[in-house]
Formats: structure tokens, sequence, C-alpha cells
């Protein structure tokens, strides 16, 4: 099972919605794109899924872990021009399925946020690297969305409590994947680089342990390499599907 080829971009994009599992998963695979995007005036919403409460690498208090990864996003999110950030609550880190309760509850951000372009996990697992991408929090947002995208948010009788409290059904046009196996669609972010490690060292609690802008800075040159740019670029990949 893999992705088709790539759809070239949709050029009219007014607003994006950004589904993610944890804290900091955006800022690693997609950051530099999502600032690009804002600086050409498209309106970008963050949609959290779980504070990360499982993350960490320290011995501070677990309880303290939720707000303090929250304010890590937010502050992320600012490093590249989001100010909207949402959490959905009542999801812990490290349990998520593609559940009927995640996907009405993507589909309601979906139908409030109103996006033209949704960017999300990919729910497809790579087995050339199991740990990060393939976690199964990741894959299991990346098939909520799928299913939020399609059927649920565009679909008047699905999860009808959802028109019923004044969410009108909303038909998401495109939809960007990171994560998933050979992404075939590269984003030159080298301008935006020092926006990406700025919001990457605004996660102190995941980064502040590493020289992520070395560690980054490989990554991105590495997929600039396959994608056939110049030397000395840098750049995020994702696959890109029509949705409508
Ligand atoms: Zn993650």
């Amino acid at each position: 099972m893999t992705f088709p080829a790539s759809a070239p971009p949709l050029s009219d994009i007014r607003r994006a919605l950004v589904v993610f599992a944890h804290p900091d998963d955006v800022d690693f695979g997609a950051a530099g794109t999502v600032s690009r995007w804002t600086e050409e005036g498209i309106e970008v919403t963050y949609l959290v899924v779980t504070r990360g409460d499982a993350g960490g690498f320290d011995d501070r208090p677990r309880e303290t872990i939720p707000k303090m990864r929250e304010n890590e996003q937010r502050a992320a999110a600012k490093a590249v021009g989001v100010s909207a950030v949402e959490f959905l609550d009542g999801y812990a880190d490290g349990t998520l399925t593609p559940s009927l309760a995640l996907r009405r509850d993507i589909a309601a951000a979906i139908r409030r946020a109103r996006p033209d372009r949704v960017l999300t996990n990919s729910p497809l697992r790579r087995w050339d690297r199991l740990a990060g991408p393939s976690h199964p929090d990741h894959l299991a947002v990346g098939e909520a969305t799928t299913c939020a995208i399609y059927p649920d948010a565009r679909n008047p009788f699905a999860f009808p409590e959802l028109a019923a409290a004044g969410l009108e059904p909303w038909t998401v046009r495109e939809v960007w994947y990171t994560g998933g196996p050979d992404p075939d669609h590269a984003v030159d972010i080298t301008d935006e680089f020092p926006r990406k490690v700025a919001a990457l060292q605004a996660h102190a609690s995941q980064t502040a342990h590493m020289d992520i802008e070395a560690v980054i800075r490989g990554r991105l040159a590495t997929v600039a390499e396959a994608a056939g740019l110049p030397p000395g670029r840098l750049a995020e990949a994702f696959t890109v599907l029509r949705t409508q």
C-alpha cells in the first residue's frame, strides 16, 4: 500500500488546518512549509490531539507535562506566524486510535476552520523507519483526519450533533501528508530555516538536550538533495492529494 504521485498544490488557498498527534510533530515535519504559507497570507490553524503527556526526558513532575507542552506548542506556532492553536481534550498520548469520537472531533474542527487545505500525519506506515514518523498515534491521527475530510466533514448527515450545533458541512479540497512513505512533493524552506529552528527550540523539553539546528539541517539537506534541489538548499517533503 502506498500513495499515488502528488498532485500539483492548489494556488488559491486561503485557509489551512494542520492536525497532528503531539506537540512538536508539526515543527519537526512541516514548520518551514507552514512558515511559507503564513508569509503568503494563508490563515493557518493548528489542531493538536494530545498534549504530549507521555513525552519528556527528565524527572519533572508528570502532572506538569501537559500544560508545559501546550505552552511550548503555542510559542512554536508563534515562531512561524500561527496564532490559532486548539487542543482536543480527552485523548491521552500513546492511546490514539482512529475512533469515531476522534473523527467527530476533527470533523468539528474542519467545520469550524473551513480550510481549503489540511496538513496531517501520514496514515501509512514507513517500514524503513518504524520509530518517529510511524508512531501509532501519528498513524491514527492520519487515518482519523482522512475520514474526517471524507466523508464526515462534508456529509450533512454524518454526526448530526455537529450540524445541530451550527457547524455546517465543509469540503476540504486538498490534503498534505507528512511522515509517510516516498514523499514526492518537496518544499524549499532554506529561507524559513531560522524560523523552523526557533519553533523547534520552543519545545525545550524535547529538544534542549540536542544540537537541534545541526540535526535538522542535516535531515533537511538530505531531503533537498533527494528532491534534486541545488547544493546548500534545505527542504521538507510531503505527499499532496486532491480531496474534492
Ligand atoms: Zn509525535
